[in-house]
């Protein structure tokens, strides 16, 4: 009886003591472990953060690296996260968002399929009091107005557009010859991501843009869009192979995998053998295109940081869960305008390559 007795109270004294754990003193205990990626699992178990996350499709390479860094953060914070594929469909992920809405979520991270329709899953969210984190396809700034806990994490388009104009440039200038019809002008085709994405219009505006700033005249052959995929990349390519043949000096695709979907079609009509080369270049610095530029067909591409942005991503999610608002020090980031994080990209080359892995 008296062993009976002891066990109970031992247990009421370790719940009490694990009831504690689970107070604001131990929410600035797991920020702390931010900057040193440490984590204490156990500790935050009687709150723990349960965040609703939800991509634009699954079978997109990068977002496939921001969805694979966001799963681990939440691993190593012990924090449940329910990660959903929306299927590139908006109705899809508008019920996908109103189930974590009736489930009761601490908090969103939606990576929405139409970065128009952000205003409506803002308005649901608002509704419920659940904060939303949005990534990646970044939402009208008129609907990030709409309330105070609504976030943005991604990069600069321009800032991508800009680096991979400079790409070109600084082949024309090493490499005279790439002009190959001598009329110095940059005979150049563009390979465009889904219209309407800001990184799509942005890229296709501030690659050109590099160019003309450098002082170098461009002739557009064609421009497509492939979607973001690299069978597509391919298909166009060869249609631009098809009509306009070796007239083209440069191929601009908004992405990587677009890049080397068109270096596929480049391959079937004679180029990388020898010295029938064509430039290329994209964004990105996804596994297979640093392979592609180690190999020699990609010339360059820009690291976009999907490990950053996942993790400022799961950051932002986190500490919005608990109640909290996100800061430098609660997240590691820097917060703009009290709402958006952003991540820089980097000219990655063959000689720079392990700066993006
Ligand atoms: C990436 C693309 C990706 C797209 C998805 C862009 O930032 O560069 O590779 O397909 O995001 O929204």
């Amino acid at each position: 009886m008296k062993k009976i007795i002891s066990i109970v109270a031992l247990t009421a004294i370790s719940a009490s003591l694990l009831a504690g754990c689970g107070n604001s003193s131990d929410v600035s205990k797991d920020n702390s472990s931010d900057s040193n990626s440490s984590s204490n699992p156990s500790s935050s178990s009687t709150s723990k953060v349960n965040i609703g996350c939800a991509i634009y499709k699954f079978d997109d390479t990068f977002m496939t690296g921001v969805r694979n860094t966001i799963s681990d953060a939440a691993k190593e914070k012990g924090a449940d996260i329910d990660i959903v594929d929306s299927q590139n469909s908006q109705p899809t992920q508008n019920d996908k968002v109103d189930l974590f809405i009736t489930k009761k979520v601490s908090s969103l991270a939606i990576n929405p399929v139409d970065r128009n329709a952000a205003g409506v899953i803002i308005d649901k969210a608002k509704a419920a009091n659940t904060p939303v984190v949005f990534f990646n396809r970044e939402p009208l700034a008129d609907d990030m107005k709409k309330w105070d806990k609504v976030f943005y994490v991604g990069a600069k388009a321009e800032e991508s557009g800009t680096i991979e104009g400079q790409l070109v440039v600084d082949y024309f200038k090493a490499h005279p010859e790439a002009d190959k019809n001598k009329d110095g002008v940059i005979q150049y085709v563009m390979l465009k991501g889904e219209p309407g994405h800001q990184d799509a219009e942005l890229r296709t505006k501030y690659s050109i843009q590099a160019i003309t700033d450098a002082g170098m005249k461009v002739e557009k052959l064609a421009e497509d869009t492939a979607m973001w995929d690299r069978v597509k990349g391919q298909e166009k390519m060869s249609a631009f192979l098809g009509s306009k043949g070796d007239k083209i000096e440069v191929v601009i695709a908004n992405n990587d995998d677009m890049a080397l979907g068109a270096i596929e079609a480049l391959k079937g009509s004679g180029y990388f053998k020898g010295n029938k080369y064509m430039p290329v270049v994209g964004v990105d610095a996804t596994a297979p295109a640093l392979q592609a530029l180690q190999d020699g067909t990609l010339l360059g591409t820009v690291l976009n940081d999907a490990k950053n942005q996942g993790k400022a991503t799961f950051n932002l999610a986190y500490v919005l869960g608990q109640g909290q608002t996100p800061s430098k020090d609660n997240t590691g980031y820097d917060i703009t305008d009290g709402k958006y994080v952003w991540v820089p990209y980097k000219k990655i080359t063959k000689d720079n390559i392990n700066d993006a892995k």
